[in-house]
């Protein structure tokens, strides 16, 4: 059954209006084709999650509860992660990117391709809804639920971490700059979805989180720090604060010369329903280094 939602999702990718960018910028693809991993619901590492990302971060059966579906055993669940890989195209335009203004923009292919990202992946979750609807399966997808709320606690995190998600199902691992380093690499976007689909589990390789970064398993590197303007990279990880800091001031550049092309993005900030945002992006540490379109440790 995997194997057809894969198919079916490539066929989607290829096939959706949501996948293009504006005529602008050429109206090409924003994805390529689709990773997908596998992880059992009743995995002990979902309630490991709730130490490492937050008590508030649920489990699969917890969002699978809160979305009105019937009490089963976690291990009848099944968590699906796809992984979206920027095309070339983007990563590309984006790798020598100069300094126009006072702040550094990134390129506005990459800005759009951000922006509409949001709007394919919850078109994706349900698709892949829709797919198991079809077989008489339930699912139930994180980023849709009324239970996602980013949490503002001192730090940032969500209560459905797609990165931490797709760490489970072993489709990559974390990094210096904290993103995910998958066999595509880190340059990605993620969604994920919870079903009773009765699918094959793919196994995660170790429960080592940082194997693909070659900093944290060689101690070399470091390229992505050296690429990050807003100096939220050090040896001891991402700044989350610095690199919001930042983020917000691309945010104020790109929407005043893009604006109008740009689509609005609700989310819930501490369970509040906040004004519509335009999330554009940054991402100046994902291109043009070792892990931007590969595991830099494949190899090694
Ligand atoms: S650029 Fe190098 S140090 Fe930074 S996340 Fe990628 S592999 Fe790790
Ligand atoms: S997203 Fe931008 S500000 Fe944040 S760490 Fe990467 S390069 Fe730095």
């Amino acid at each position: 059954m995997i194997n057809d939602l894969h198919h079916y999702l490539k066929s989607f990718f290829e096939t959706s209006e949501l996948n293009h960018l504006h005529e602008n910028y050429g109206g090409g693809r924003i994805f390529s084709n689709p990773l997908i991993g596998v992880a059992q619901g009743g995995d002990p590492i979902f309630q490991k999650f709730k130490e490492v990302v937050g008590s508030e971060h649920l489990t699969p059966l917890e969002l699978w509860l809160a979305e009105g579906q019937e009490r089963i055993h976690a291990s009848e669940l099944r968590v699906i992660s796809i992984v979206l890989p920027y095309v070339d195209k983007i990563r590309n335009e984006s790798k020598n990117i100069k300094k126009f203004s006072r702040v550094k923009l990134p390129a506005e292919i990459y800005s759009i391709g951000r922006n509409y990202a949001n709007s394919f992946k919850q078109e994706t979750c349900r698709q892949i809804i829709g797919f198991f609807n079809k077989k008489s399966y339930r699912t139930v997808a994180g980023m849709l639920s009324e239970s996602f709320s980013i949490m503002v606690k001192g730090s940032f995190y969500s209560t459905w971490s797609e990165r931490h998600i797709a760490f489970a199902t072993g489709l990559g691992t974390f990094s210096l700059h904290e993103g995910l380093i998958t066999e595509v690499g880190c340059n990605i976007r993620l969604a994920s979805v919870v079903t009773n689909a009765p699918l094959k589990i793919t196994q995660r390789k170790n429960d080592d989180p940082y194997t693909n970064c070659l900093y944290y398993s060689k101690g070399i590197c470091r390229e992505c720090e050296e690429r990050c303007p807003a100096n939220a990279i050090d040896e001891n990880g991402h700044n989350k604060i610095k690199c919001y800091e930042y983020g917000q001031k691309i945010a104020g550049k790109v929407i005043a010369r893009i604006g109008p092309i740009l689509k609005p993005h609700v989310r819930c900030v501490n369970r509040i329903l906040r004004p519509p945002s335009y999330p554009v992006g940054c991402a100046f540490c994902q291109f043009g280094v070792p892990c931007m379109d590969k595991n830099p440790t494949a190899k090694m």
